[in-house]
Order: C-alpha cells, then structure tokens, then sequence
C-alpha cells in the first residue's frame, strides 16, 4: 500500500520506522517544511530496507501523495515541559490550516486521513471541515494510547496479559479523558467481579493511582524524555493496519460525530471509523463525559471561523 506522512519530527519519523515494521507498506511518502528533515529520514529508513522490507521511501511534495490511501499528520508543535496540549491550539491549528488544503487537492476521495497532531480531538473537526470528506475519513488516534495505557497498567496490576483485557479511555486525548471503569472487563468479567474470582486486589488508591498515571503519563514521559513517540507510534501502526486489513477492530478513536470529536469505541476497516459503540457508563462517567466533550467544544470556538 502507499502511505504519505506529514511532519517528521520526533512522532513522524517514529511512526514512519513503525510503520516499515509492519511490512504492510510498499510506499512510502514523506513531507516535512523542513525539506532536509524529510530527506534524511528517508535517506536513514531507505538503508533499512536492505535488512528487511523493500520498500520505496521518499521524500516528496502533496503532488506525490496522490494514489495514498493513508496519509498520516504528525506535523506540529509539540509539548514543552509543563505544557498542556490545549497550550499548542492555536500553533498547531495554523499547521493544521496548512496542511488539509494542500491535501485534499491531490488526495484520492477515498483517501483516509489519520491525525496525529495535538490537541488531538480539535485539530480531527478542523481537519474535518477543511477537508470536505466524510467524518469517516478524517481520523485521530484518539484515546486509542490512553486505553493501551490503561491496559498496561491493569496488566502489571493482575500479572495478565493486556491481550485479555478490555478497557477503554473516552472523550478528550487529554487532561479530561474519562477511563471507563464500569464497562471494562477481564476474561468476560467486570473487574470487581475477575478480582474476586482472581483473589486479587484493587483498592481504592490503587485506581487512583492507574487513573493518575494514565492521564499523566504523556507529563512524566516528556518531563525524562522531552517527547513521546514510541506509545503513538504503534498505536498509529496499529491504526493503519485495521484499516489496511479491513480488520474491523474496536478501537478508541476520535472522529466527527454530532458536530463534535471524542474518543468512543468505533468499528475501524478499510472504509474507516464508521460506526460507533456507545460503552455502559455509571452516573460519574456519563457526566465526565458530558464535561470532556464541553472542553473540547470550547477549544474549537476558541479557534474563531475555520475557513
Ligand atoms: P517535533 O517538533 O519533533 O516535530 C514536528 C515536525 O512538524 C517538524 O519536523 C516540523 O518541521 C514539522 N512541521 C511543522 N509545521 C509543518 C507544516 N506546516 N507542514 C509540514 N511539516 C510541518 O514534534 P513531535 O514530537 O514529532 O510531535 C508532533 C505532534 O504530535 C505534536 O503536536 C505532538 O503534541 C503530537 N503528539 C500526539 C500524540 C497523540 O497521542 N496523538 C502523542 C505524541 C505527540
């Protein structure tokens, strides 16, 4: 398949190594503003190529990414220490601004768009609208980290496999995410139910503290590391390949629904983020929920008229 990649800082190129991984891609187009930048990543994944997958990887302009059926924007500024990813709104909407355009000229109709740039759920509905395509199509990884997160966590918790655990974070790919502890489960049981079957425990701190290190993680990462790439990078990964193998898996991403973008469990194939599930949720979540989906709305009205 051919894949575009826009922006190929820190997460881009992380994502473009990710990718070559999978062996699913036999072309690969990489655009950066910084032409040198582009050159070079391709220059050093090109070499890969004679260990592993022959894959053609370039650097290119939008004209090159016609006949992509994915193309992945990963470009934009990016957390300092101490930083929110609301702080980057305005920044990265003018990336945002730039990019979709250009795009969306050349791009196939049915070109799926994946949306790595934070604050992520913002920057999918003004993705969305410039682009004129199908909320299907406009798609950002979402929550999709913050439940493997999540999943981590209540592995090393339970000493299990995070394979056998189904538990998902909602709404915003930020500070108000929600974690949705009532509807997740373990071997088909909910987890006070698997905790007493298990003999295991889960107190109160003990939650509190997942939640903590759930929502704070991308902090602590960037705080030690100065960024985050390779979480995003195989969730991205991960993305790709639901949709290149039409696989039809159940994941938390952020599309355009009801004027607004969150993360939900959505049935993700070849055609996209097309239907979505909406999760059991106790009266606390639902009104989470509620509130994430408020924080998001104001960030986008904060961004003023989009075209
Ligand atoms: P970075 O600063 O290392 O790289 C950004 C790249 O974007 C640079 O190479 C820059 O030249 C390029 N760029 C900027 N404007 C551009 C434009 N208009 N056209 C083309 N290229 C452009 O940043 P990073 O660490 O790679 O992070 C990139 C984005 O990914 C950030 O917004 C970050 O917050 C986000 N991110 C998202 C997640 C997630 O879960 N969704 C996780 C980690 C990072």
């Amino acid at each position: 398949m051919k894949i575009g990649i826009i922006g190929l800082g820190t997460v881009g190129s992380a994502i473009a190594t990710a990718l070559y991984n999978t062996g699913l891609v036999r072309e690969m187009v990489l655009i950066d503003r910084d032409d040198k930048r582009a050159l070079a990543t391709s220059e050093d994944l090109g070499a890969a190529a004679a260990f592993g997958f022959d894959i053609n990887i370039r650097p290119g302009n939008y004209r090159d990414l016609k006949g992509a059926e994915i193309v992945i924007v990963a470009a934009g500024a990016n957390q300092l220490p101490g930083e929110t990813r609301t702080d980057l709104l305005h920044k990265n909407a003018a990336v945002i601004r730039d990019i979709i355009p250009q795009l969306v000229k050349v791009a196939d109709k049915n070109v799926k768009i994946i949306i790595v740039t934070n604050p992520l759920d913002v920057m999918v509905m003004l993705a969305t609208e410039l682009s004129g395509l199908p909320a299907s199509q406009v798609i950002g990884t979402g929550t999709m980290l913050d439940s493997a997160r999540l999943r981590a966590l209540l592995s090393r918790q339970f000493s299990l496999s995070p394979a056998s655990i189904d538990a998902y974070v909602l709404g915003e790919h930020g500070d108000s995410s929600v974690l949705n502890w009532s509807a997740a489960t373990i071997g088909g049981l909910s987890i006070p139910e698997f905790v007493k079957q298990s003999k295991n425990s889960l107190t109160i701190a003990a939650k509190k503290t997942i939640e903590h290190r759930v929502r704070n993680a991308a902090y602590e990462i960037i705080k030690g590391r100065k960024a985050t790439w390779d979480g995003i990078a195989a969730a991205t990964a991960n993305l790709v390949r639901c949709i290149a193998e039409d696989a039809r898996r159940v994941l938390t991403v952020s599309v355009v629904e009801n004027k607004i973008a969150l993360s939900l469990p959505r049935i993700v194939g070849a055609d996209g983020a097309r239907q979505t599930l909406i999760p059991n949720m106790d009266a606390s979540e639902s009104r989470a929920l509620k509130q994430s989906a408020e924080t998001i709305k104001k960030n986008y009205v904060k961004l003023g008229r989009v075209k």
